[in-house]
């Protein structure tokens, strides 16, 4: 059924004598993903203008390629230049257009690492590349710094380190495996880590974050599924980004997972060319829920190298949320998000929908642009919260509730924290203040001195 005549056809310039079971076959597809621009030629039954492929050539010695036989069938060859799925997997002359402002670890993801393959960077969570192995290479990779360097591919015993460091630290309730595509590993060494890491008590959930539904559908095996049941809570993010990858076998993928009991959740990246239109992005949403998959992260793109020509201004994102925002239902809207150069973390972004308020009324305005108010409530009593919750009328009477202190604009919001600005670090108005303050010191040692 998913195996069409298209599909057949680009089989059989892989090998004469592919069959449909083949085809279907994750091992097979990645012993015959294309990594050459010959191949795509042949395969897609195109050709590159010289000028073109020699370019392309420069780009691939630079970033390396390699689709699934899957993945590339999606491709319109009679439109190819403007096709979302080529533009993905396809190299581009572009990508060694390096601009000023780009950066080979943007988010710092090597600079906050305690431990190899782990950044940790919120305080109850972690991220943690267990694999450098991926079936499709995207172009618009973000570690695309790593991608097919072998020396990168965390071994055994690094992985290990890895979960000895998340043992070791007790605030870590979230574990989110990525990589490379953690589904590239080995059904039983997958297995391996998740054991470890579910005997480990204070990890609450593990996350996985995988490509393989859109790229290698056929991974997600009968197999793989009872093996991964053993471990829930069991969340899976995969990463659709275009309508048209939700394909029949990629939907028969979702639906194993679904139907397994997995949460599934879906991180598209806002990329030029490819889905930066509300009318796509609604529709891809439209389709994910229609597969029991709940969007959850739209990306601006991020500032790695080599991808300045799939960035879009962070206006078309904003423009995209106001199209789905109150236009559709609620779980189809997924968190625009821009990911802080510098490691700041994920920071979400939104149109306005607060305009105005006095003491007593908001002013707020509607999708539509209706313009509304909002009475506040005459008699509030707020509780002085002073973090003795067992003295507390709300009765937060949980062992687990979480006691950490407050941080950041949290911070200044709460009652018992007496911070009433947060200062960065080198400002110099501060600095003055304290050089006053070891003058009048040394002013005070003088004075002593005067006195003896
Ligand atoms: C995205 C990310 C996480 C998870 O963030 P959520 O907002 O909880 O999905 C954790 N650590 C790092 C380094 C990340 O980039």
């Amino acid at each position: 059924m998913s195996f069409n005549s298209k599909q057949q056809k680009i089989a059989n310039r892989i090998d004469i004598n592919t069959s449909s079971a083949n085809w279907r076959d994750w091992r097979w597809q990645l012993k015959h993903c294309i990594t050459s621009l010959k191949q795509i030629e042949t395969i897609l039954g195109i050709e590159f203008p010289e000028d073109l492929r020699r370019q392309l050539q420069k780009t691939l010695d630079v970033f390396p390629l390699s689709v699934t036989p899957y993945y590339l069938s999606l491709i319109d060859r009679n439109d190819y230049q403007n096709d979302p799925i080529f533009k993905q997997s396809c190299p581009s002359v572009h990508e060694l257009d390096i601009v000023k402002c780009d950066m080979e670890d943007p988010l710092h993801e090597d600079m906050d690492s305690p431990a190899p393959g782990i950044t940790h960077r919120y305080p109850d969570r972690i991220l943690f590349v267990i694999s450098n192995t991926c079936a499709m290479y995207c172009r618009h990779c973000t570690r695309k710094r790593r991608v097919g360097n072998v020396e990168s591919i965390p071994n055994r015993d690094e992985v290990q380190q890895g979960i000895d460091y998340i043992r070791g630290n007790t605030h870590i309730r979230d574990v989110l495996l990525s990589g490379g595509d953690p589904f590239l590993l080995p059904d039983d060494y997958l297995e391996w880590i998740l054991s470890e890491l579910s005997a480990i008590e204070h990890v609450e959930v593990i996350r996985i974050g995988t490509r393989t539904p859109v790229v290698l559908p056929y991974r997600i095996t009968d197999k793989l599924v009872t093996m991964l049941k053993q471990f829930q809570p069991l969340w899976i993010n995969t990463h659709f980004n275009h309508p048209r990858e939700l394909t029949a076998s990629s939907r028969e993928a979702l639906a194993k997972l679904a139907d397994a009991g997995f949460p599934l959740g879906n991180q598209t990246v806002l990329l030029a060319g490819v889905n930066d239109c509300s009318r796509i992005i609604k529709s891809l949403v439209h389709k994910l829920v229609a597969n029991r998959v709940r969007p959850y992260y739209l990306y601006q793109c991020d500032i790695s190298m080599g991808l300045s020509h799939f960035r879009t201004p962070v206006g078309k994102g904003v423009e995209i949320m106001e199209n789905l925002i109150g236009h559709t239902s609620g779980f189809c809207v997924p968190t625009y998000v821009i990911d802080a150069p510098g490691g700041g973390g994920k920071i979400p972004v939104m149109p306005n929908y607060l305009i105005s308020w006095s003491t007593n009324k908001v002013i707020l305005r509607n999708y539509e642009g209706v313009i509304t108010t909002y009475q506040e409530p005459e008699n509030y009593a707020a509780t002085f919260c002073n973090r003795k919750c067992d003295q507390c009328d709300l009765q937060l009477k949980l062992d687990s509730a979480d006691e950490s202190s407050s941080i950041g604009i949290a911070k200044l919001l709460a009652d018992y924290d007496d911070a009433i600005s947060l200062v960065p670090e080198d400002n110099d108005r501060y600095n003055r203040r304290e050089d006053e303050e070891d003058e009048n010191e040394e002013n005070d040692e003088n004075d002593d001195g005067e006195q003896q």
